[in-house]
């Protein structure tokens, strides 16, 4: 048999599987081909130093997180990241020699010290594009954690002028996160993340107070 990717013949008994959630996940490799070390993306967790790679081939994460290759034209792309274990909570586009470089660095700093005292497990995952200026930074946290975690994003957000249209920048509350608002403050009427994003706007520095108060009545009403 061949190589998928330079086409040495290889035996059967000697070849290299992709790993799961690789670019050639279940593809016929040999040796060099499967331990080509570029990075598609580096995944770093929480307070660790350690960068966990997915490459072409090959899967650190053990399959906490997958890539794929997103084509936006045929020379042209980027590597697009998910997971099923972790719930992204931000995106945003690192741009080398950009004056929002600045703001990220502060956006990251304060944001992992939030995360820390409170206790939440978070990923950073970083991922290539075809552009060598340009990289995503995804931030995930551990699933059950992702309310929380989005409303301290929020409040940090706001304390490093995230969302000032000189930025290049990215809300997101996921679906989970949503529906979860929408239940606990049923009188505000939120249908999309914006509207959601304007409540935690209107609410200020209560947001967390409040939320975690309606969380308690929530959950003492579904005990009775
Ligand atoms: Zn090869």
């Amino acid at each position: 048999m061949k190589c998928y990717v330079c086409d040495k013949k290889i035996r059967k008994s000697k070849a290299y599987l992709g790993d799961e959630g690789t670019p050639l996940e279940g593809k016929s490799l040999c040796e060099d081909c499967y331990s080509e070390d570029e990075p598609c993306a580096t995944v770093i967790y929480s307070k660790e130093d350690t960068p966990y790679i997915i490459s072409g081939a090959r899967n650190e994460t053990e399959g906490d997180f997958r890539v794929r290759w997103h084509s936006t034209d045929p020379w042209r792309g980027y590597y697009e990241a998910s997971s099923q274990k972790y719930s992204l909570v931000n995106t945003a586009e690192l741009l080398a020699y950009h004056e929002s470089e600045k703001m990220l660095k502060n956006f990251d700093d304060k944001i992992r010290e939030l995360f820390d005292e409170h206790e939440i497990e978070y990923a950073r995952v970083f991922a290539r594009s075809s552009n060598v200026f340009y990289q995503n930074y995804d931030l995930y946290v551990r699933k059950d954690q992702v309310l929380l975690a989005g409303l301290l994003a929020t409040k940090v957000k706001r304390e490093v002028d995230y969302d000032n249209p000189k930025w290049y920048r990215n809300i997101v509350f996921d679906e989970t996160a949503l529906q979860k608002l929408i239940e606990l403050f049923p009188e505000k009427g939120i249908k999309t993340d914006y509207d959601a994003a304007k409540l935690v706007e209107e609410l200020g520095d209560n947001a967390l107070d409040e939320l975690q108060r309606r969380l308690k009545e929530n959950r003492g009403a579904s005990n009775k």
